[in-house]
Protein backbone atom coordinates (compact mmCIF):
# COMPACT_ATOMS: atom_id res chain seq x y z
CA UNK A 1 0.00 0.00 0.00
CA UNK A 2 0.99 3.32 -0.78
CA UNK A 3 1.08 5.75 1.97
CA UNK A 4 1.53 9.73 0.60
CA UNK A 5 1.95 11.51 4.09
CA UNK A 6 5.20 11.98 6.07
CA UNK A 7 4.01 15.15 8.00
CA UNK A 8 1.25 15.74 10.00
CA UNK A 9 -1.35 17.87 7.43
CA UNK A 10 -0.16 14.90 5.02
CA UNK A 11 -1.69 12.40 7.35
CA UNK A 12 -4.78 14.16 8.39
CA UNK A 13 -5.52 14.71 4.58
CA UNK A 14 -5.05 10.97 3.95
CA UNK A 15 -7.12 9.99 6.47
CA UNK A 16 -10.13 12.98 5.02
CA UNK A 17 -12.78 11.42 6.90
CA UNK A 18 -14.51 7.91 8.75
CA UNK A 19 -15.12 5.88 5.73
CA UNK A 20 -11.63 6.30 4.38
CA UNK A 21 -10.36 5.25 7.97
CA UNK A 22 -12.28 2.33 8.28
CA UNK A 23 -11.40 0.60 4.55
CA UNK A 24 -7.65 2.04 5.53
CA UNK A 25 -8.36 -0.40 8.93
CA UNK A 26 -10.23 -3.27 6.83
CA UNK A 27 -7.11 -3.70 4.68
CA UNK A 28 -5.04 -3.76 7.89
CA UNK A 29 -6.85 -6.14 9.57
CA UNK A 30 -8.67 -8.51 7.14
CA UNK A 31 -6.48 -7.87 3.89
CA UNK A 32 -9.81 -6.73 2.10
CA UNK A 33 -11.51 -9.51 3.14
CA UNK A 34 -14.06 -9.45 5.96
CA UNK A 35 -13.53 -12.02 8.80
CA UNK A 36 -16.30 -12.36 10.84
CA UNK A 37 -15.27 -11.57 14.50
CA UNK A 38 -17.60 -13.45 16.02
CA UNK A 39 -17.00 -16.52 14.60
CA UNK A 40 -14.12 -16.25 12.25
CA UNK A 41 -16.06 -17.37 8.75
CA UNK A 42 -14.36 -15.64 6.07
CA UNK A 43 -17.90 -16.26 4.16
CA UNK A 44 -18.99 -13.21 2.17
CA UNK A 45 -21.11 -11.05 5.07
CA UNK A 46 -23.88 -9.43 3.88
CA UNK A 47 -23.68 -5.33 3.40
CA UNK A 48 -25.76 -3.57 5.78
CA UNK A 49 -26.66 0.33 6.30
CA UNK A 50 -25.03 1.43 9.08
CA UNK A 51 -26.80 3.33 11.58
CA UNK A 52 -25.91 6.84 13.47
CA UNK A 53 -24.26 9.82 12.25
CA UNK A 54 -21.49 8.23 9.18
CA UNK A 55 -23.72 6.46 6.70
CA UNK A 56 -21.43 5.62 4.29
CA UNK A 57 -19.06 3.61 6.57
CA UNK A 58 -18.80 -0.68 6.03
CA UNK A 59 -21.48 -2.26 7.88
CA UNK A 60 -21.92 -6.16 7.63
CA UNK A 61 -23.61 -9.04 9.03
CA UNK A 62 -22.44 -12.51 8.94
CA UNK A 63 -23.64 -15.15 6.47
CA UNK A 64 -23.41 -17.72 8.76
CA UNK A 65 -26.63 -19.12 9.67
CA UNK A 66 -25.72 -19.65 12.94
CA UNK A 67 -24.18 -16.36 14.21
CA UNK A 68 -25.92 -14.05 12.08
CA UNK A 69 -24.19 -11.00 13.97
CA UNK A 70 -23.83 -7.49 13.19
CA UNK A 71 -20.37 -6.10 12.73
CA UNK A 72 -17.77 -3.49 11.39
CA UNK A 73 -14.07 -3.85 11.52
CA UNK A 74 -14.25 -1.75 14.68
CA UNK A 75 -15.58 -5.22 16.23
CA UNK A 76 -13.66 -7.10 18.38
CA UNK A 77 -10.69 -4.97 18.04
CA UNK A 78 -9.71 -2.10 21.09
CA UNK A 79 -12.14 0.50 19.14
CA UNK A 80 -15.21 -1.56 19.28
CA UNK A 81 -17.90 0.46 21.48
CA UNK A 82 -15.57 3.74 21.23
CA UNK A 83 -18.25 6.71 20.53
CA UNK A 84 -14.65 8.63 19.34
CA UNK A 85 -14.42 8.66 15.45
CA UNK A 86 -11.78 6.48 13.96
CA UNK A 87 -10.17 9.36 12.58
CA UNK A 88 -9.45 10.68 16.02
CA UNK A 89 -7.55 7.57 17.28
CA UNK A 90 -5.71 7.16 14.11
CA UNK A 91 -4.52 11.20 14.78
CA UNK A 92 -4.04 10.17 18.62
CA UNK A 93 -2.36 7.03 17.62
CA UNK A 94 0.27 9.47 14.94
CA UNK A 95 0.15 11.89 17.88
CA UNK A 96 1.77 9.33 20.05
CA UNK A 97 3.74 7.37 18.28
CA UNK A 98 5.63 10.51 16.86
CA UNK A 99 6.35 12.14 19.63
CA UNK A 100 9.62 12.04 20.49
CA UNK A 101 8.96 12.13 24.69
CA UNK A 102 4.90 11.12 25.62
CA UNK A 103 2.43 13.57 24.97
CA UNK A 104 0.33 14.33 28.17
CA UNK A 105 -3.57 13.60 27.70
CA UNK A 106 -4.26 17.42 28.16
CA UNK A 107 -2.17 18.01 25.34
CA UNK A 108 -3.81 15.20 23.61
CA UNK A 109 -7.05 15.90 24.27
CA UNK A 110 -6.52 19.59 22.76
CA UNK A 111 -4.63 18.76 19.95
CA UNK A 112 -7.28 16.16 18.46
CA UNK A 113 -10.53 17.78 19.45
CA UNK A 114 -11.79 15.62 22.69
CA UNK A 115 -12.70 15.97 25.99
CA UNK A 116 -9.92 15.36 28.49
CA UNK A 117 -11.60 12.27 29.72
CA UNK A 118 -11.33 11.15 25.94
CA UNK A 119 -7.87 12.39 25.55
CA UNK A 120 -6.86 10.48 28.86
CA UNK A 121 -8.50 6.95 28.22
CA UNK A 122 -6.91 7.39 24.02
CA UNK A 123 -3.82 8.03 25.19
CA UNK A 124 -3.84 4.65 27.92
CA UNK A 125 -5.31 2.66 25.29
CA UNK A 126 -3.24 3.57 22.61
CA UNK A 127 0.07 3.03 24.95
CA UNK A 128 -1.49 -0.45 25.59
CA UNK A 129 -1.31 -0.81 21.91
CA UNK A 130 2.43 0.18 21.89
CA UNK A 131 3.35 -3.31 23.97
CA UNK A 132 5.62 -5.83 21.69
CA UNK A 133 6.01 -9.49 22.02
CA UNK A 134 8.88 -11.56 22.67
CA UNK A 135 10.01 -13.94 20.29
CA UNK A 136 13.75 -13.88 21.12
CA UNK A 137 15.30 -14.24 24.49
CA UNK A 138 18.18 -10.64 25.08
CA UNK A 139 21.94 -11.79 24.42
CA UNK A 140 21.32 -14.41 21.89
CA UNK A 141 23.24 -12.33 19.20
CA UNK A 142 26.37 -12.23 21.13
CA UNK A 143 25.97 -8.87 22.69
CA UNK A 144 26.24 -8.18 26.71
CA UNK A 145 22.69 -7.11 28.75
CA UNK A 146 22.63 -4.22 30.89
CA UNK A 147 20.50 -5.30 33.84
CA UNK A 148 19.37 -2.27 36.38
CA UNK A 149 16.62 -1.14 38.74
CA UNK A 150 14.91 2.48 39.35
CA UNK A 151 12.17 3.35 41.24
CA UNK A 152 9.29 5.82 39.96
CA UNK A 153 7.45 7.66 42.34
CA UNK A 154 6.82 11.25 43.70
CA UNK A 155 10.06 13.08 44.75
CA UNK A 156 11.01 13.23 48.47
CA UNK A 157 12.65 16.53 48.38
CA UNK A 158 9.62 18.37 46.89
CA UNK A 159 7.55 17.11 49.81
CA UNK A 160 6.55 18.56 52.51
CA UNK A 161 9.03 18.23 55.29
CA UNK A 162 6.22 15.84 57.46
CA UNK A 163 5.40 13.70 54.39
CA UNK A 164 9.07 12.89 53.23
CA UNK A 165 9.72 9.29 53.50
CA UNK A 166 12.65 8.16 54.76
CA UNK A 167 15.11 6.20 52.79
CA UNK A 168 13.27 7.05 49.63
CA UNK A 169 15.51 9.55 47.67
CA UNK A 170 18.30 6.15 46.91
CA UNK A 171 17.11 2.84 46.44
CA UNK A 172 14.91 0.96 49.44
CA UNK A 173 12.15 3.94 48.53
CA UNK A 174 9.09 3.46 50.84
CA UNK A 175 6.43 4.79 48.79
CA UNK A 176 8.22 4.00 45.03
CA UNK A 177 7.89 1.68 42.78
CA UNK A 178 10.59 -0.90 41.33
CA UNK A 179 11.07 -1.11 37.71
CA UNK A 180 13.82 -3.82 36.58
CA UNK A 181 14.90 -3.12 32.87
CA UNK A 182 16.90 -5.23 30.80
CA UNK A 183 18.68 -3.72 28.15
CA UNK A 184 21.19 -5.05 25.40
CA UNK A 185 24.08 -3.62 23.88
CA UNK A 186 23.21 -2.08 20.56
CA UNK A 187 19.70 -3.61 21.08
CA UNK A 188 16.39 -3.57 22.78
CA UNK A 189 15.48 -2.97 26.30
CA UNK A 190 12.50 -4.53 28.26
CA UNK A 191 10.96 -3.33 31.39
CA UNK A 192 9.49 -4.88 34.52
CA UNK A 193 7.20 -3.19 37.51
CA UNK A 194 7.48 -5.36 40.49
CA UNK A 195 6.94 -5.56 43.68
CA UNK A 196 10.45 -5.66 45.09
CA UNK A 197 14.46 -5.78 43.85
CA UNK A 198 15.40 -9.18 45.67
CA UNK A 199 17.39 -11.50 44.68
CA UNK A 200 14.52 -13.88 43.76
CA UNK A 201 12.56 -11.08 41.49
CA UNK A 202 15.95 -10.13 39.49
CA UNK A 203 17.01 -13.74 39.04
CA UNK A 204 13.57 -14.99 37.75
CA UNK A 205 13.25 -12.01 35.48
CA UNK A 206 16.84 -12.45 34.36
CA UNK A 207 16.52 -16.34 33.64
CA UNK A 208 13.25 -15.94 31.58
CA UNK A 209 14.52 -13.12 29.19
CA UNK A 210 18.00 -13.67 29.10
CA UNK A 211 19.72 -16.30 27.06
CA UNK A 212 21.79 -18.64 29.48
CA UNK A 213 25.57 -17.99 28.47
CA UNK A 214 25.30 -14.67 28.12
CA UNK A 215 27.66 -11.37 29.46
CA UNK A 216 25.28 -9.59 32.12
CA UNK A 217 26.94 -6.31 33.54
CA UNK A 218 24.92 -4.94 36.36
CA UNK A 219 26.38 -2.26 39.38
CA UNK A 220 27.16 -3.82 42.90
CA UNK A 221 23.56 -4.19 44.59
CA UNK A 222 23.68 -7.42 46.11
CA UNK A 223 20.76 -8.83 44.94
CA UNK A 224 22.85 -9.11 41.69
CA UNK A 225 25.58 -11.31 43.75
CA UNK A 226 23.24 -14.80 43.09
CA UNK A 227 23.27 -14.62 39.19
CA UNK A 228 23.50 -18.35 38.17
CA UNK A 229 26.40 -19.70 36.81
CA UNK A 230 24.42 -19.80 33.59
CA UNK A 231 25.82 -16.18 32.98
CA UNK A 232 28.95 -14.22 33.36
CA UNK A 233 28.49 -12.02 35.15
CA UNK A 234 30.22 -8.62 35.58
CA UNK A 235 29.88 -6.21 38.23
CA UNK A 236 30.44 -2.15 37.46
CA UNK A 237 31.11 -0.64 40.85
CA UNK A 238 29.91 3.04 40.87
CA UNK A 239 30.97 4.01 44.29
CA UNK A 240 34.80 3.13 43.85
CA UNK A 241 34.69 6.09 41.03
CA UNK A 242 35.16 3.68 38.33
CA UNK A 243 32.24 3.38 35.93
CA UNK A 244 33.93 1.27 33.37
CA UNK A 245 35.32 -1.95 33.73
CA UNK A 246 37.50 -3.87 31.45
CA UNK A 247 37.22 -7.42 31.16
CA UNK A 248 39.81 -9.13 28.47
CA UNK A 249 39.85 -5.60 26.82
CA UNK A 250 36.75 -5.00 26.66
CA UNK A 251 35.03 -2.51 28.27
CA UNK A 252 31.64 -2.64 30.42
CA UNK A 253 29.40 -0.49 31.73
CA UNK A 254 25.65 -0.07 32.54
CA UNK A 255 25.34 3.23 30.81
CA UNK A 256 22.87 2.60 28.22
CA UNK A 257 20.21 1.56 30.82
CA UNK A 258 21.07 4.30 33.00
CA UNK A 259 20.33 6.85 29.87
CA UNK A 260 17.09 4.79 29.47
CA UNK A 261 15.86 5.80 32.90
CA UNK A 262 16.57 9.14 32.14
CA UNK A 263 14.47 9.21 29.61
CA UNK A 264 11.61 7.14 31.37
CA UNK A 265 12.11 10.19 34.45
CA UNK A 266 12.14 13.02 32.33
CA UNK A 267 8.63 12.02 30.72
CA UNK A 268 7.79 11.62 34.00
CA UNK A 269 8.72 14.95 35.14
CA UNK A 270 8.27 17.02 32.38
CA UNK A 271 5.54 15.61 30.05
CA UNK A 272 3.41 13.10 32.41
CA UNK A 273 3.80 15.02 35.86
CA UNK A 274 2.61 11.56 37.78
CA UNK A 275 2.62 7.54 36.78
CA UNK A 276 0.34 5.77 38.99
CA UNK A 277 1.76 2.59 40.15
CA UNK A 278 -1.67 1.06 38.93
CA UNK A 279 -0.79 2.36 35.19
CA UNK A 280 3.13 2.34 35.85
CA UNK A 281 3.72 -0.80 33.34
CA UNK A 282 1.88 1.14 30.06
CA UNK A 283 4.07 4.22 30.61
CA UNK A 284 7.36 1.80 30.98
CA UNK A 285 5.65 -0.36 27.79
CA UNK A 286 5.44 3.03 25.92
CA UNK A 287 9.09 4.33 26.54
CA UNK A 288 10.26 0.77 25.88
CA UNK A 289 8.69 0.31 22.71
CA UNK A 290 9.83 4.28 21.74
CA UNK A 291 12.97 3.43 22.39
CA UNK A 292 12.74 -0.11 20.53
CA UNK A 293 12.05 1.96 17.43
CA UNK A 294 14.44 4.44 17.68
CA UNK A 295 15.19 3.64 14.37
CA UNK A 296 11.88 3.33 12.57
CA UNK A 297 10.36 5.77 10.79
CA UNK A 298 6.99 7.70 11.81
CA UNK A 299 4.74 5.57 9.45
CA UNK A 300 6.10 2.27 10.48
CA UNK A 301 5.48 3.41 14.26
CA UNK A 302 1.69 4.52 13.31
CA UNK A 303 1.64 1.10 11.85
CA UNK A 304 2.63 -0.75 14.09
CA UNK A 305 -0.08 0.51 16.53
CA UNK A 306 -3.26 -0.27 14.19
CA UNK A 307 -1.99 -3.38 13.83
CA UNK A 308 -1.65 -3.87 17.65
CA UNK A 309 -5.37 -2.60 17.68
CA UNK A 310 -6.64 -6.46 17.51
CA UNK A 311 -6.98 -6.76 21.76
CA UNK A 312 -8.88 -7.08 24.52
CA UNK A 313 -11.16 -4.03 25.02
CA UNK A 314 -9.85 -2.32 27.95
CA UNK A 315 -12.29 0.70 29.53
CA UNK A 316 -12.69 3.54 31.05
CA UNK A 317 -13.64 1.17 33.68
CA UNK A 318 -11.37 -1.38 33.64
CA UNK A 319 -8.77 1.47 33.72
CA UNK A 320 -10.04 2.91 36.49
CA UNK A 321 -10.85 0.00 38.80
CA UNK A 322 -12.92 -0.14 41.98
CA UNK A 323 -10.60 1.24 45.02
CA UNK A 324 -13.53 -0.04 47.27
CA UNK A 325 -13.33 -3.77 45.98
CA UNK A 326 -10.05 -5.84 46.81
CA UNK A 327 -10.42 -8.60 44.46
CA UNK A 328 -10.29 -6.21 41.47
CA UNK A 329 -7.69 -7.72 39.12
CA UNK A 330 -6.02 -4.44 38.91
CA UNK A 331 -5.55 -3.86 42.56
CA UNK A 332 -2.55 -5.82 42.00
CA UNK A 333 0.47 -4.57 40.42
CA UNK A 334 1.48 -6.98 37.32
CA UNK A 335 4.45 -8.95 38.40
CA UNK A 336 6.23 -8.23 34.78
CA UNK A 337 5.61 -6.56 32.14
CA UNK A 338 6.54 -5.06 28.93
CA UNK A 339 7.36 -8.17 27.11
CA UNK A 340 9.14 -6.92 23.82
ZN1 LIG B 1 -20.09 -14.90 12.28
Amino acid sequence: MDFPFKTLQEFNEFFKDEKTCYEFLEQQRWGGTPVCPHCGSVKTPYKVKPRGMFKDIPSYRCAEKECDLPFTVRTGSIFEGSKIELRKWFQAAYEITTSKKGISSVELATRIGVSQKSGWLLNHKIRSMLQMTATTQLGENGNHVQADETYVGGKNKNRHKDKKVEGSQGRSAADKTPVVGLIEKGGRVMTFVTENTNAETLNQIIEENVCAGATIVTDAYRSYSTIGNAYNHITVKHEEGGYVTERNGHKFHTQNIENFWSQLKRGYVGIYHYMSPQHLHRYCNEFATRYNMRGVSNLSRFLFVINNSNTERITYRTLTPNIANPNHPKRKLPPTNSRL
